[in-house]
């Protein structure tokens, strides 16, 4: 993620089941997505609502990756999680609502994963970058930032997309950052126009939650795209990502990549 090539991630809100994970994973990965999400330990509004499957669901991941080779993110909600994420995952999701967990943060600075940080949904671009600082500060330097909509006056989404944060944080930080149209917009019919728009601002890759059910999903139902629209998707996105030169990462061109030792 940051290099020349635009990164698609794909998959649910939240691991549900194994069946429903893996279904999930073998058509993101046909639709030429880079990398699969899903959340193991959710962090929930209500306690009564679903709250993940915990390391069950580190483990559905895991089986994910090794059938379709995809590599995956997933949120650690707090210090105990992070180890167990850290040891599973590939990347290590940072929330929203965690975006000032501070002792979080410094922890994920020690971890020898790459962090996906989620923009708070009250934070400036300043408090984003400072913390981001905090992981970088203990040395891991593998950081992604995601823009994922902030609350506002809005009366059609869930959360505003602030697609002017991408160019802006790109002016003041190296790091990379990515898009989630599907909690900026809480719409699955706004997913796909916002995922366009996120390639054309100069994102460097979108976050999207698909689920093989939407109606029957356990989290984020409203915002989640089906297997087939996800499809569509990236091919729509992909045309925007040549049109500004920032070409979706193609299976041929990573193979290549690996083959002379580069890292993406
Ligand atoms: C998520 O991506 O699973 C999530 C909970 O998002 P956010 O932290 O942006 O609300
Ligand atoms: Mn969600």
């Amino acid at each position: 993620v940051g290099g020349r090539y635009f990164v698609a991630i794909g998959g649910p809100c939240a691991v549900e089941s194994r069946e429903q994970t893996l279904f999930v994973a073998r058509r993101v990965k046909a639709s030429g997505a880079h990398v699969l999400r899903g959340g193991a330990f959710k962090p929930r509004t209500n306690p009564y609502s679903f709250q993940g499957l915990g390391e069950e669901g580190l483990k559905i991941l895991a089986e994910a990756r090794a059938e379709t080779g995809l590599p995956f993110v997933t949120e650690a909600l707090d210090l105990e999680g992070l180890e167990l994420v850290e040891r599973y995952a590939d990347a290590i999701q940072i929330g929203a609502r965690n975006m000032q967990n501070f002792p979080l943060l410094r922890a994920a600075g020690q971890a020898r994963k790459p962090v996906m940080l989620k923009r708070g949904f009250q934070a400036t671009l300043e408090e984003l970058l400072l913390a981001a600082e905090y992981v970088l500060a203990g040395g891991n330097f593998d950081v992604v930032l995601c823009e994922r909509g902030i609350r506002t006056f809005s009366d059609f989404s869930r959360n505003t997309l602030d697609l002017g944060l991408v160019p802006a944080a790109k002016a003041l930080t190296h790091l990379p950052v990515i898009v989630d149209p599907s909690h900026a917009s809480g719409r699955r019919d706004l997913v796909v126009p916002l995922s366009r728009a996120a390639a054309a601002v100069g994102g460097d890759g979108i976050m999207v939650e698909v689920h093989g059910d939407p109606g029957c999903a356990l989290c984020d139902g409203t915002q989640a795209v089906t297997t087939e629209a996800f499809s569509t998707l990236v091919t729509e996105v992909g045309r925007v990502a040549d049109a500004v030169d920032r070409p979706l990462l193609q299976p041929e061109t990573r193979r290549r990549k690996v083959a002379v030792g580069q890292f993406f």
